[in-house]
């Protein structure tokens, strides 16, 4: 019967022999996706097989025929080489490693948070730089022994496939995925039935989902899954794609995330005798819901003899919470109106939760905020009593871009920090990397590299290895070309030209990444006939190499591809600058290290962190990048070029000029002569560029990689970022989560009130009158100040504050920098709620100098002065 469709589908698990029967555990950790010997092992069972199943253990293993198991069975080599896999995989899971290291309060369990997860193009649910990043910290967490448990959904779709038409539209698909095909386990009941959770909806609606669990190594990750025959159509489609549908179903899919995913963590606690979670993590806004339904279960009285009020439950909450934002994008912030939340919240969702405080949490009341939407990220700051941006100039962004939440404060001021991102190393170093760098300096090297061993190995070796590299990137690029041909129409006989497309000796350039405006994907193309020309250089060309998806709704970003690609189809040009369509992590692996320079140009100070850069680094590829995200803290001059920014207030067009041309005169002028290996005397007087085909070595270039490696590795990999989250944000969220516990939460309801009080009797704090003397007529350095400040504190206690003074160097407008602060002390009870605090500073230096008094809030549970928004200055 033709066109009818398959009510469900089933995918028969293969049945292994004994001998080698470790094999499917072996394709179910996703741990083979990084360890090199265990990927290896699946290749050598089939290599032509290992190729069908594009590089998906569990492909192979469903694929592969009861008689070839059987001999693997009998072979005595293949049996002892999955029993040393299995042993290793073992060995990995159970020892002590970094975070076994730390001692006892380290937390027993963190929650991960994520609307997508990128860890292997078999597991495709991600989109993006923030699904990457994500995967890169669970594997890295795994890697490092921190007992994190990943929460996600799992979508059916995953994201779409890309491909293009005949005039270079992008094209969608969204093959379904079939769960039981994939690295997963249904978590379920003692009784084996699946695991449900359930969620109530508005009009007595239910959204039920099951959990499927993926292991990433040491790592769980918990996908939440719609996909379950009680639910109705609507609620089964909650979890189809990733970013698909907006309004309810976006809502839906993020209430899932959030308050699903902790319902998801409770269950599987229960079932596995885990730790619950001591501190939560949301990685972006979409999961913030996960702090109403932490509340929601503080306030319960069917799960606590003493439920808390609502102002108690979220100061417990936002003690053990970290919220992570990743975009200075306003588009790139989940915003839903006010009334879709209300109606949400309206029925059972949340019961006895005061919905007014939950739309509060998201409302944008501030400066040029909208009061009709509802802010997640918002939420997710004011859910977390410690908050992060991903590089430091997104830190420095971010502060400025969420002030309006802390009124009064200076921008330095805002509590948000940064960790910058960073990269799995084990995943994005290129096996032949790995492997010269194993041959060189013993198995173990790549386990906590020093990465300054690069200098240990000649260059021409380094040389040899980036042909190789880029000669594989090019045999890969043909093989995507013509195949992306002949889904645009063309014949076999037309598509000859494709087999010579590149060159493996010319100077490559690679830039990929998702496709939004500010990304600026065909800034390249400002100047079409200055492009041409460096592609098509007599001695120094360039060639390129692009790839990225769209957004499925942005237009305007397809346009972009289509402009692009139709300048790649040029005759002329098209040997020199290819499209490659379904940029995905498969691609990326070959992508990064094939590079021998990678291109990123978007709008500064659009781009939060960016990572791609840092794989292609660590391959030994420099950075040619606008000073934005990552870059702009991490280049030094030797790793790579710096494309210069147009000036502010520039127009959006003459910025593009500007910054087009700035990189056009990089490439023509710096970068490619140096490729070519700049013009060197022979000692006769002459020169010549040494072609790096003819046998001569760019020693320069060479040098750079060199630097790149050894500066940039340690800098950019996740191991180093995984470290910072432990120890500037989990520890300490775990510390404040467990003191919150206290005593049936005493401490908790305490600062609750004190939060209270403080709040209520700040409007009447006055500083009255601040006095200072001790200096001469003429002030010099090393003179002592004496200053005194008169504080009317009402009901307030001089504990409940902190009086400093900043002391600086005074602009024309008064305004004051290079400021210091010294706190002052409560000296005398003037009376009536007058208060005297009182401190001597020292002039450390010359020219105008000046001060001001503040008075903030002061309590041993806050995280920071500023997290109040509370501040008093004179
Ligand atoms: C690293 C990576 C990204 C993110 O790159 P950015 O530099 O952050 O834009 C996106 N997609 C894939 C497949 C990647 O590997």
């Amino acid at each position: 019967m033709t066109g009818m469709k398959a009510i469900r589908r089933f995918t028969v698990r293969t049945v292994v022999p004994g001998p080698i029967g470790a094999l499917p555990r072996l394709a179910t950790n996703l741990r083979w996706s990084w360890h090199l010997p265990t990927r290896r092992l699946f290749e050598s069972l089939d290599p032509v097989l290992w190729e069908d199943a594009r590089h998906d253990p569990l492909a192979m293993l469903a694929a592969i025929s009861r008689e070839q198991l059987n001999a693997l069975a009998e072979d005595p080599e293949v049996v002892a080489r999955v029993a040393e896999a299995d042993r290793s995989l073992a060995v990995y899971l159970d020892e002590p490693r970094w975070y076994q290291s730390l001692g006892g309060d380290a937390p027993k369990t963190i929650a991960y948070f994520s609307p997508e997860f990128g860890i292997s193009e078999v597991l495709p649910q991600y989109s993006g730089g923030l699904g990457i990043l994500a995967g890169d910290h669970l594997k890295s967490a795994s890697d490092l022994g921190v007992p994190l448990i990943g929460v996600g959904l799992l979508y059916q779709a995953g994201y779409f496939k890309q491909s293009l038409s005949r005039d270079a539209w992008q094209q969608e698909t969204y093959p379904l995925l079939d769960p039981d095909a994939l690295p997963l386990t249904l978590l379920r009941e003692d009784d084996g039935a699946p695991v449900q959770i359930s969620l109530p909806l508005p009009e007595g609606r239910v959204l039920r989902a099951h959990i499927w669990r993926a292991d990433v190594g040491r790592v769980p990750l918990l996908l939440l899954d719609s996909n379950v025959a009680e639910n109705d159509a609507a609620a089964r489609g909650v979890t189809d794609r990733l970013y698909g549908g907006g309004g309810d179903h976006r809502l839906t899919q993020e209430l899932l995330l959030g308050m699903g995913g902790v319902k998801a963590l409770r269950v599987h606690a229960r079932l596995t005798g885990t730790p619950a979670p001591e501190v939560f993590h949301t990685n972006e806004g979409h999961a913030g819901f996960l702090g109403i339904e932490r509340i929601r279960e503080l306030m319960d009285p069917a799960l606590t003899a003493n439920p808390l009020s609502w102002a108690e439950a979220l100061t417990a909450g936002r003690a053990s919470t970290v919220f992570t934002t990743h975009t200075p994008v306003p588009a790139g912030i989940d915003r839903f109106p006010r009334s879709m939340i209300e109606h949400f919240f309206a029925g059972e969702l949340a019961p006895g939760v005061p919905v007014h405080e939950i739309l509060a949490l998201g409302a944008e009341n501030y400066d040029g905020g909208n009061p009709d939407v509802f802010n997640m990220a918002v939420m997710g700051l004011r859910l977390a009593q410690r908050a992060n941006g991903v590089a430091k100039l997104h830190g420095v962004v971010s502060r400025e871009m969420f002030s309006g939440l802390w009124p009064g404060f200076d921008h330095d001021d805002v509590p948000i920090t940064s960790v910058t991102n960073g990269v799995h190393v084990p995943t994005w170093v290129d096996p032949q990397l790995a492997q010269l760098a194993r041959e060189k300096f013993g198995a173990d090297v790549l386990d906590g590299p020093d990465w300054s061993k690069v200098y240990e190995v000649g260059d021409s070796d380094v040389w040899a290895l980036r042909r190789r590299l880029r000669s594989a990137l090019v045999a890969d690029a043909r093989r995507r070309l013509r195949s992306s041909w002949k889904k645009r129409g063309a014949a076999d006989a037309q598509l000859a030209w494709t087999d010579s497309a590149l060159d493996p000796d010319v100077l490559t350039i690679g830039f990929a990444r998702r496709v939004p405006t500010y990304k600026r994907l065909t800034l390249m193309l400002r100047d079409p006939a200055r492009l041409k020309a460096l592609l098509l250089h007599p001695e120094n060309p360039i060639q390129l190499v692009i790839a990225g998806k769209s957004h499925p709704a942005d237009d305007a970003g397809k346009k972009m591809i289509q402009e692009l690609v139709q300048f790649t189809d040029d005759p002329e040009v098209r040997h020199r600058i290819v499209f490659l369509p379904n940029y995905d992590i498969a691609m990326a692996r070959t992508l990064f290290p094939g590079c021998d320079v990678w291109l990123n140009n978007p709008l500064r100070p659009l781009e939060a962190c960016g990572t791609s850069g840092m794989k292609a680094a660590i391959n030994g590829s420099l950075n040619l990048s606008v000073m934005d995200g990552w870059w702009d803290e991490l280049y030094d001059g030797e790793n790579g070029w710096a494309i210069p920014t147009a000036n502010q207030g520039t127009s959006d067009e003459e910025r593009d000029d500007i910054e087009s041309a700035a990189l056009y005169e990089l490439l023509e002028t710096q970068v490619a002569p140096r490729f070519y290996g700049d013009l060197v005397s022979d000692g006769a007087g002459a020169a010549g560029p040494s072609h790096p085909g003819s046998g001569g070595l760019p020693s320069h270039w060479i040098s750079m990689i060199k630097h790149t490696i050894s500066k940039l590795g340690p800098a950019v990999s996740a191991e180093r970022m995984v470290q910072e989250y432990v120890q500037r944000l989990y520890q300490p969220a775990a510390a404040a989560g467990r003191a919150a516990q206290d005593g049936d939460y005493a401490a908790t309801k305490e600062f609750s009130a004190w939060i209270g009080r403080v709040r209520s009797e700040w409007g009447g704090i006055r500083v009255e009158h601040v006095e200072s003397h001790g200096l001469a007529d003429e002030p010099q350095i090393g003179q002592a100040l004496a200053v005194r400040a008169n504080v009317f504190l009402g009901g307030l206690t001089p504990d409940d504050v902190a009086v400093s003074v900043s002391y600086g160097r005074v602009g024309d407008s008064d305004e004051l920098s290079d400021t210091r602060t010294l706190a002052l002390d409560s000296a005398v009870d003037l009376g009536g709620g007058r208060h005297q605090f009182v401190a001597e500073l020292v002039i450390d230096r010359s020219g105008s100098f000046g001060y001001g008094v503040q008075v903030l809030p002061r309590h041993a549970s806050l995280a920071n002065s500023a997290e109040l928004g509370l501040i008093v200055t004179a």
